[in-house]
């Protein structure tokens, strides 16, 4: 069994208190690993770290940051299958998905970061013939970058790429529920980068996040996971006044009109509701159908989600594993009571999947479709983060649009039609961060990236990373 240690000063050290949390494959219920369950003098040892290397590493040149990227990527790639079947023993994932998507993902973060560094530009103006003006960007200091269970290390990278090659170096405090993908990639790091450019703390948050949040020397913050947390983040990082990103919850509309390509909306609403078992904050996890298409809809999709095969992750062919904790299948499973309550019914799904013996006290549950619920239902209010979605009907764009923005989350929503002018107006009137168009998890890493309302605060993506990473100076010159 592995134990994972903190990666700080690019040493491997157990944690101060000598207390280690048990970590789980969420497919078996076995013990596969211990980790460090660090607390704040571990992150004082982290944040020391990351201070002290901080002025060479700034001091460096952009062309030679990116080229560190570059090689952290190459390594990285190849140990790609070594990476995804760890996320997928960790986490629950199939193997071929956090190959395909996370571990892609990973390489791609640090290319991308290592290239968009070169092609940045700042600000000038003249103004009014008498000054000329620019604006300076400056790395920051010692990033705090925390994330969540569901991508693990696509999630991490997706901060840790942009914060080191703006000039900052970093304290990390992954999910205590995945926590060992982070740890492979510590020893690239290793590899790679100067001492105490990216330090690694595990833990939980209560005690190792809530330290770094609060920490006097870390000046920013980039947090992805629930909005519950992203709150009370907000709340203690407002002591020092820190600079905050907040990506958080969704509970993302899928619309979808009577005249839309029918089999591609069905194709893509399952994926938008399965994929990753639901555990994406940008899932499609509340279908409206247009009347009239409705129940052509619904009989087709619960036939097709009938069809997707959950069990063995290791199996190219399986397409959703188990939810990632115990803890956490348990709230699925409290929602589909409530949804019974409530007086939904469960078109398809709800219980475990028949499937051998050794998954026997896996975390698995077969993908479901609850149906005839009310808006106010909690299960339509509610971001529950697994395998479940909900279809309602529709009648007309007014009605799409009051039913979309009818939850208090606004992350994402797809819109799947054939009429142009109306997927505009939607894009007008959602209240959400992205919208996709006939289409769901395209992203373009150049965009902005984040939530309205109770989805988060600011964006990440290109240059809207490379800003928050960084403050401007303006710098005035009058010469006349
Ligand atoms: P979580 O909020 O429970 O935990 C996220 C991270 O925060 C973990 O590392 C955790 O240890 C840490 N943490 C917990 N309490 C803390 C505290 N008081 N101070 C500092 N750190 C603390 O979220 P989760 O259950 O790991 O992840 C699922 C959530 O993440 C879902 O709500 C999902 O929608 C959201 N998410 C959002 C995005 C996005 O881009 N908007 C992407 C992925 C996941």
């Amino acid at each position: 069994m592995d134990r994972v240690n903190n990666f700080i000063d690019n040493q491997f050290l157990p944690p101060q208190g000598g207390q280690f949390l048990v970590s789980l494959n969420p497919a078996t219920a076995e013990q596969i690993a211990e980790i460090a369950d660090s607390d704040a003098r571990d992150i004082e040892l982290a944040v020391q770290a990351a201070k002290k290397a901080y002025p060479l590493w700034s001091a460096k040149t952009s062309a030679e940051r990116s080229q560190y990227l570059y090689r952290i990527a190459d390594l990285i790639e190849k140990r790609a299958l070594e990476f995804a079947e760890l996320e997928s023993r960790d986490q629950g994932k199939p193997v071929k998905l956090a190959n395909e998507m996370d571990i892609a993902r990973v390489i791609l973060n640090f290319r991308f970061f290592a290239g968009a560094i070169l092609h940045t530009e700042n600000e000038s103006t003249v103004h009014d013939n008498r000054t000329f003006n620019y604006v300076a960007r400056k790395s920051i200091g010692v990033a705090g970058l925390i994330s969540p269970w569901n991508l693990p290390l696509y999630l991490l990278t997706w901060k840790i790429a942009p914060a080191i090659v703006s000039g900052n170096t970093v304290v990390c405090k992954p999910s205590e529920f995945t926590s060992l993908t982070a740890s492979l990639f510590a020893e690239v790091i290793a590899q790679v980068l100067p001492a105490g450019v990216v330090n690694i703390v595990f833990g939980t948050g209560a005690k190792a996040g809530e330290a770094l949040v609060k920490h006097p020397d870390v000046p920013l913050i980039s947090f992805t996971g629930g909005t519950e947390t992203g709150k009370r983040i907000l709340r203690d990082s407002a002591e020092s006044i820190k600079k905050v990103s907040l990506e958080l919850g969704g509970k993302n509309p899928n619309i979808i009109f009577a005249d839309c390509d029918f089999e591609a909306a069905i194709a893509n609403s399952i994926r938008a509701g399965f994929l990753n078992q639901g555990e994406i904050c940008l899932c499609g996890s509340r279908i409206y159908v247009e009347d009239s298409l409705y129940d052509r809809f619904v009989q087709r999709y619960v036939q097709e989600t009938q069809k997707l095969i959950v069990g063995d992750p290791g199996l190219p062919e399986t397409f959703m594993g188990p939810l990632v904790s115990a803890s956490h299948y348990q709230k699925v499973l409290s929602y589909l009571e409530v949804a019974k309550a409530e007086g939904g019914q469960i078109l398809c799904g709800g219980q475990r999947p028949q499937l051998p013996e050794k998954f026997s006290k896996g975390y698995f549950l077969n993908p479901t479709v609850i149906a005839g619920l009310s808006e106010s239902s909690k299960c339509i209010q509610d971001e529950i983060f697994g395998p479940v979605v909900t279809i309602s009907r529709f009648s007309g764009v007014d009605d799409a649009i009051t039913k979309a923005n009818g939850v208090r989350y606004g992350l994402s929503a797809s819109v799947w039609t054939a009429n142009l002018s109306q997927a505009h107006r939607l894009a007008a009137e959602l209240k959400v961060g992205t919208v996709w168009i006939n289409s769901w998890l395209v992203r373009d890493l150049r965009l902005p990236f984040g939530g309205m309302k109770a989805s988060g605060l600011g964006r990440e993506g290109g240059r809207h990373s490379l800003e928050f990473f960084t403050e401007p100076t303006t710098v005035c010159v009058r010469y006349s």
